[in-house]
């Protein structure tokens, strides 16, 4: 589904993200780990045209998208969600996740399409799909929801996933991991998912890649991956 090759990402003469290549199968959930500062939002803004590639190429179901606008690689199939939530704060819950059905498929939709589709991405993550239900109450947990159905009104075939647990208390973050699972049984989703810790994301992913300063470290079978001396010693070390 998703091929990447030799991706670099230099800001002036800083290097964040460093030749990573990997790729993905349909289907797959692949968490994406490393220490703050590694290049894990830097990759997904990469694949998803927030930024443009220094070297190297993103291809998506065979077509190049490296360096493509956001709204264009969104239209094709790719939603991403944002480490740090950033709701519409005067619009409803159900309405900021419309806009995303909405504008994400570029008016292929009509707008009562878009309102059906919001309110079924409300119900996938459990957040209340009536008109009134406001922004203001959401803790961390409803805001994290939030941005997780705003990534899938727009309908992808592959979701990334950014931070999905941060601020999060224990029993929150299985909640998270069993919510990103059921996405991707019963809507066949692809995920990524970053997080900086490896924690209850070991549990669901098929496989995992570590990122360190940039630079790909390991990558395998969770159990593979945690027992690696290279990503023991990044973490211990950090
Ligand atoms: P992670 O998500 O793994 O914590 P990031 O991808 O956000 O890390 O950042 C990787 C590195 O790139 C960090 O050192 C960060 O400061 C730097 N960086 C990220 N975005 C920019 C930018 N727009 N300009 C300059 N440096 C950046
Ligand atoms: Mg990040």
């Amino acid at each position: 589904m998703l091929t990447v090759s030799n991706l670099t990402k230099r800001f002036g003469g800083f290097t964040a993200v460093d030749h990573v290549s990997f790729s993905l199968e349909q289907g797959e959930i692949l968490g994406l780990i490393g220490p703050n500062g590694s290049g894990k939002s830097t990759t997904f803004n990469l694949i998803a045209g927030t930024l443009a590639p220094t070297e190297g190429s993103i291809s998506f179901l065979g077509q190049e998208i490296g360096g493509q606008r956001p709204m264009d690689v969104c239209h094709l199939g790719i939603g991403r969600t944002f480490q740090i939530p950033r709701p519409f704060k005067r619009l409803s819950i159900l309405e900021n996740v419309a806009v995303a059905a909405y504008y994400g498929q570029n008016g292929r939709v009509s707008r009562q399409q878009a309102w059906a589709q919001a309110e079924e991405a409300l119900g996938l993550v459990n957040l209340p799909t009536d008109a009134k239900a406001s922004v203001d109450g959401l803790g961390a947990a409803g805001l994290k929801k939030l941005e997780l159905a705003r990534a899938l009104a727009t309908q992808p075939k592959l979701l990334l996933a950014d931070e999905s647990l941060g601020g999060l208390d224990e029993q929150e973050m299985d909640q998270a991991a069993d919510m990103l699972s059921m996405i991707r049984r019963e809507k066949n989703i692809t995920i990524i998912w970053v997080e900086h810790i490896m924690g209850v994301l070991m549990r669901v992913v098929d496989r995992v890649m570590v990122l360190d300063h940039g630079e790909k470290i390991s990558e395998g079978l969770p159990r593979e991956v945690a027992s690696d001396p290279r990503v023991v010693e990044v973490y211990l070390g950090s």
